[in-house]
């Protein structure tokens, strides 16, 4: 753990549970504590309280270098004061809750709705990462959504963005839980096709979904079951939700041409694979001009630590007023986000550098107008200037916590390409790093750096700033 890491706190509230974690600004997930919630006695805010100190208490040293801390709410939230609107499933007895929670920590401390958060963490560490602008929808009881436009998350004017649940598919058509007809959830949910299944068993026709669900309850596993053993009818009801489903993405598309419709959710989880090729299919085959083939349907990588790592992003990209492209700074794939490299490195094919022009560069016949990141892996990434902007002010001096980042997947060299009118320079703790990780490294102007990355051996790492 060094000096340069910061570190922040995502709190995910649910009606069952409450989830801090203590995230390393790279995304990296340091400590964890879920409690249960408790519906009466103890004040939320205490509860939260708790949950956030039994993550720092498990978090050690990382504990005393916090920048923010995050809390996803269910339900509304007004995204300037943090106060709550409405919250289901949830007894709030003071809305002003974050109030307590600021007096409590002597760091900023922000709140915001759940889904929304959720959908953000996607595009912080998620499906999501390499794209803008990405919606979320999350399909289980209701349909939730989350809005995310140029890498920052959209609530409207009312923070009543993103209820995509809402939007009218089928105008008359049947009932839905916020009393207006015909709403998306009203046809594609968990609920609604429930609502169907009885409807049509109570009309004699034959399932056999109970076998697998309890009495009061279908669950979204229950469904994937009935497929397993090619329940008709829950084919029959399956098939009909993704053809709403496929409809909303078009709709959402249509209105906000977003990069990608990030796909969630308990019935997403259980029966994506029967769902996704149907959505997909119907997606591609959308009439309207010009629209064909450019929308990506991804299902959340983030599981059940999704909105607890958005709530830290949240605070992060309030504190940076930054866009949450830039925040994912040392972020990788959740998964492999471990500091130490333990097993011997596979050998790398490593993606040759095709063509470099100021403002452009070609990887592997790839055109990126961008700085970029090629890690010892192999794999391309956009260099992250975040750190750069964050500790020098600009983006044209390297330093400790770029490099951490850059040298991560096993470097043993590291090359960078430092501008066509070489403006970029090393920051003396930048070399001083270097140092001691015994990494030789060389900085070149970009077109030199890049014939050096092609021509290099071993397992190396280029940083390559593609203006000035
Ligand atoms: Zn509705």
């Amino acid at each position: 753990m060094t000096a340069q890491e910061r570190h922040l706190v995502g709190v995910d509230v649910g009606g069952t549970k409450i989830l801090a974690l203590v995230v390393a600004d790279s995304g990296e997930i340091v400590a964890r504590h879920k409690a249960a919630t408790r519906q009466q006695g103890t004040p939320m805010a205490e509860q939260i309280g708790e949950a956030i100190d039994g993550a720092l208490e498990q978090a050690g040293p990382s504990a005393d270098d916090i920048a923010g801390i995050g809390v996803a709410m269910p339900g509304s939230v007004d995204s300037e004061t943090g106060y709550l609107g409405t919250v289901p499933n949830v007894e709030i007895d003071d809305p002003k809750l974050v109030d307590a929670l600021r007096g409590r920590y002597p760091v900023p401390v922000e709140m915001g709705n759940d889904v929304n958060l959720g959908t953000l963490a996607e595009c912080w560490l998620g499906a999501g990462r390499d794209a803008r602008t990405v919606v979320g929808m999350f399909v289980g009881t209701g349909i939730g959504g989350g809005v995310v436009i140029d890498g920052r998350l959209r609530t409207g004017s009312e923070d009543l963005a993103g209820e995509i649940g809402h939007m009218v598919l089928m105008v008359d058509g049947p009932e839905c839980g916020c009393g207006n007809l015909g709403c998306f959830e009203a046809l594609a949910s968990r609920t609604a096709m429930t609502r169907d299944i009885r409807q049509a068993m109570a009309e004699g026709r034959e399932s056999r979904i109970m076998e697998f669900a309890d009495p009061g309850r279908i669950k979204s596993r229950a469904f994937a079951r009935a497929l397993a053993v090619g329940d008709e009818l829950v084919i029959e009801v399956l098939t009909r939700a993704a053809h709403y489903l496929a409809q909303g993405a078009l709709t959402i598309r249509h209105l906000l041409d977003p990069d990608m419709i990030v796909l969630g959710g308990g019935v997403i989880e259980a029966c994506g694979e029967f769902l996704l090729p149907l959505i997909e299919r119907e997606v591609r085959d959308d009439c309207m001009k010009g629209s064909r083939d450019t929308l990506r349907l991804a299902v959340s990588e983030l599981g059940d630590d999704a909105v607890a790592l958005g709530a830290a992003a949240l605070v992060d990209a309030k504190i940076s007023d930054l866009p949450i492209y830039e925040l994912h700074a040392g972020a990788e794939e959740p998964e492999a986000a471990s500091p130490v490299l333990t097993d011997e490195p596979e050998p790398v094919e490593y993606p040759h550098i095709d063509e470099v022009a100021f403002g452009s560069v070609t990887v592997a016949g790839e055109t990126f107008e961008h700085d970029i990141h090629i890690r010892a892996d192999g794999r391309v990434r956009r260099r992250r200037k975040k750190w750069a902007r964050k500790d020098y002010g600009t983006s044209h001096v390297i330093g400790p916590r770029e490099l951490k980042r850059a040298l991560r997947k096993g470097a043993e060299l590291l090359i960078i390409g430092e501008g066509f009118d070489s403006m970029v320079r090393m920051s003396d703790e930048g070399r001083e790093m270097l140092a001691e990780r015994g990494v030789p490294w060389e900085m070149l102007p970009t077109p030199e750096a890049a014939e050096a990355y092609n021509q290099a051996e071993g397992r190396r790492a280029l940083l390559l700033h593609v203006t000035c």
